[in-house]
């Protein structure tokens, strides 16, 4: 058993089978069954509101109970109480088999891995604001503003295909069927780009810098912030006939992370040096 990815809110963990791995809410540092009735209805969440956004780009997630008893040494890492018998997690498909060893990128948004003898690929992205509901990129805006300068933009790259050059221009070495492939399946109206812009584009809501309290998180803005937020996994391997694409972290966002919404949206209305393209 072994933690094999972190995030603020989940832990990705192996539990030694070659095609699983098994997601646990790490949310709520103060109370695993809180981590646990959260796991319930975020599944519901994301079978329901999300699936229907997204369809058969949703990667597969079940829901799974397991006894605390062996887990405590690395949940208790987490949440300091654990405060119920079991843990609720979420198992899925290991989008990242150990044969994809070779990073040939890797920055804050963007990872490619690949096989040693370059018969896989997968890269792994989160293209955020994909639409603008502004004037100004909030992707590229917001990278200016916490010091980033990205040669790339998923949102510049929906606009226009051809950008996926820069994408991979510090890219080390990939085989030149997977750079054919995915320049052919972005320039595809159903790629996961367009599907997240026309998702982002249609869930209109009140601005973020507006929101007071709770009451004002409409179920609109909660799925748009949670489509700001998706990770995306497209696996190319030379003996198949199309790429793999798979969306994941998509889940429901608790409605207290308004003030941080709201926060980071004022700060880049009052941002003087915003991207323009
Ligand atoms: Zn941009």
């Amino acid at each position: 058993m072994r933690v094999v990815g972190e995030g603020n809110a989940n832990v990705l963990i192996d539990l030694g089978d070659t095609d699983c791995l098994y997601r646990c809410c790490v949310r709520f540092r103060d109370s695993l069954k809180r981590n646990n009735e959260y796991s319930i209805e975020n599944l519901q969440y994301i079978q329901t509101c999300v699936k229907m956004v997204l369809g058969d780009l949703l990667c597969s997630m079940e829901l799974v109970e397991l006894p605390l008893e062996g887990f405590e040494g690395i949940l208790g890492q987490y949440v300091g109480n654990l405060d119920d018998s079991k843990i609720i997690v979420f198992r899925m498909p290991n989008l990242k088999p150990r044969i994809l060893e070779k990073v040939a990128y890797q920055d804050q948004f963007t990872q490619i891995y690949t096989s040693h003898d370059l018969s896989r690929v997968v890269l792994e992205l989160k293209p955020k604001w994909v639409y603008n509901p502004s004037d100004y990129c909030r992707n590229c805006s917001h990278s200016r503003l916490k010091g980033r300068e990205l040669r790339y933009c998923y949102s510049k790259l929906n606009q226009d295909p051809l950008h996926l050059t820069e994408l991979l221009a510090s890219a080390g070495e990939l085989p030149a069927g997977f750079q054919r492939d995915l320049a052919s399946y972005l320039a595809s109206s159903t790629n996961v780009l367009a599907v997240l812009y026309e998702a982002q584009r249609e869930l209109k809501h009140e601005a973020l810098s507006g929101i007071e309290s709770v009451a004002d998180v409409t179920s609109s803005m909660s799925l748009a912030m949670t489509l700001r937020d998706v990770t995306c996994f497209i696996e190319w391997s030379s003996d198949a006939d199309q790429l793999r694409v798979n969306v994941v972290d998509v889940d429901l966002k608790p409605k207290e992370k308004f003030v941080h919404w709201r926060e980071t949206q004022l700060r880049l209305d009052s941002f003087e040096d915003k991207c323009y393209h």
